[in-house]
């Protein structure tokens, strides 16, 4: 994943203490002074599923933790960096996006939002852009938005393809996220192709066969929308069976728009990740709690439509694991921001604080299937977000603030 621009400041340094700990290599750098850090492992500090320890410092080897706990005990280093008692958290894992795209569409936002009639048809007008555009400009456009997300706090980033819609605009947006990031969805089956409105069959035939080969080689996960006015409950099942078939690992859009099979799909698929599940029927979320895909709740997605909220409450109460992502894009949730979608996610959904933090963090991560980032415990990834706060309850109780004072991704800190 691109880290944006270089960091220009050097972190702030002081003398190390002198003696070694075996442990520990002196080149490490800790970060002391931290009045809360969120780790999530429950083994840690205060026993919840934050794992959060007062008064605690972090401890970074190359792009590696490799020591958390009480600042007081913290192991010698090289370098010592003074969080000024400030809260840490490990990096967002935003874990659904749709940034391989051109255009804009304000103007539709707008009516919306001024209680026009709202046609659909929004997703034809960033594919004819899309399409239209330049590799160079998709890859910018990428990189613009990966950095912005990147400033308020988000170190691992799920993307997908969906607006190219032919065998070329769809590998060509995967080639284009995959310089970016390692998370990379082929999601061919966002709607039928306009051009094969007459013949969704052909359109299904197209994604399954010669589009899924040439996109294959550049995605780790395939998806697709399992929607009316999308795809049904068995075109979505040959599409994710087609490209587990070449070596995809399925994630559904489900449940968003109305009451359907995709939820169901999703977890008899065994997929990571189910998302929006905003209409859910009591089996489908039996379905949820029994299996191990991931609810990922988007509600900027919500918040752009103002549709009904999802509700959390139910999902975590029945045992399902839910993530919290941003799923930014053009159309329908056009924001980067997690610390948004966590404070909406404690006014409307019913999350407390700490289960939209673990939600936006862990459970991210966890609807990747990564067990290296979304923590902060030794061996994982030293990815972590320092708030210009004493807590990371902030994130909610000061809704719209930007808190996030410093990023550090593997190890360096790029904000
Ligand atoms: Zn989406």
């Amino acid at each position: 994943m691109n880290t944006g621009p270089a960091a220009t400041n050097s972190p702030v340094a002081t003398s190390a203490p002198t003696s070694a700990n075996s442990a520990v290599a002196t080149a490490a750098t800790a970060i002391v002074n931290i009045a809360s850090l969120v780790t999530n492992d429950p083994s840690l500090g205060d026993g919840t599923p934050l794992g959060l320890i007062q008064d605690a410092a972090v401890v970074i080897d190359g792009d590696r933790v490799v020591w958390v706990g009480e600042s007081s005990k913290a192991p010698a280093t090289d370098n010592r960096v003074d969080a000024g008692g400030r809260a840490v958290i490990p990096g967002f894992v935003d874990s659904h996006s749709h940034l391989v795209f051109a255009g804009d569409r304000t103007a539709e936002f707008n009516a919306r939002m001024s209680g026009q009639p709202y046609k659909a048809g929004g997703i034809r007008t960033t594919v004819a852009a899309t399409r239209a555009a330049t590799d160079a400009e998709l890859s910018a456009n990428v990189a613009r938005y990966l950095h912005e997300a990147l400033r308020q706090g988000t170190t691992t980033f799920e993307t997908k393809s969906g607006y190219g819609l032919t065998v070329e605009d769809e590998a060509r947006a995967l080639r284009i996220a995959a310089e970016h990031t390692d998370e990379v969805t082929y999601l061919g089956a966002h709607i039928v192709s306009p051009d094969y409105a007459d013949d969704p069959a052909a359109y299904v035939e197209l994604v399954t066969g010669e589009m899924l080969d040439a996109c294959a080689p550049y995605a780790r996960w395939v998806d697709v929308f399992c929607e009316k006015g999308a795809f049904d409950g068995d075109q979505a099942r040959a599409i994710l069976t087609a490209g587990r078939a070449k070596g995809l690992h399925p994630r559904v859009h489900a449940n968003q728009l109305t009451h359907g099979p995709g939820v169901q799909l999703a977890v008899e698929l065994d997929a990571a990740s189910a998302d929006h599940c905003t209409h859910l029927t009591d089996a489908d979320v039996d379905a949820l709690a029994s299996g191990s895909t991931v609810a990922t709740l988007l509600p900027g997605a919500e918040f752009s439509t103002r549709a009904q909220w999802p509700n959390a409450r139910r999902l975590l109460d029945a045992g399902v694991t839910v993530a919290l992502s941003t799923d930014c894009n053009p159309g329908s949730s056009f924001t980067s921001s997690v610390p948004f979608c966590i404070a909406l996610a404690v006014r409307d959904m019913g999350m407390t604080p700490d289960e939209a933090v673990w939600s936006a963090t862990a459970g991210g991560a966890a609807a990747l299937r990564r067990t290296d980032v979304g923590r902060l415990t030794a061996g994982s990834r030293a990815d972590l977000t320092v708030l210009d706060a004493p807590s990371h309850v902030h994130l909610a109780y000061r809704p719209g603030v930007p808190l996030v004072s410093e990023v550090w991704r593997a190890g360096v800190r790029v904000v």
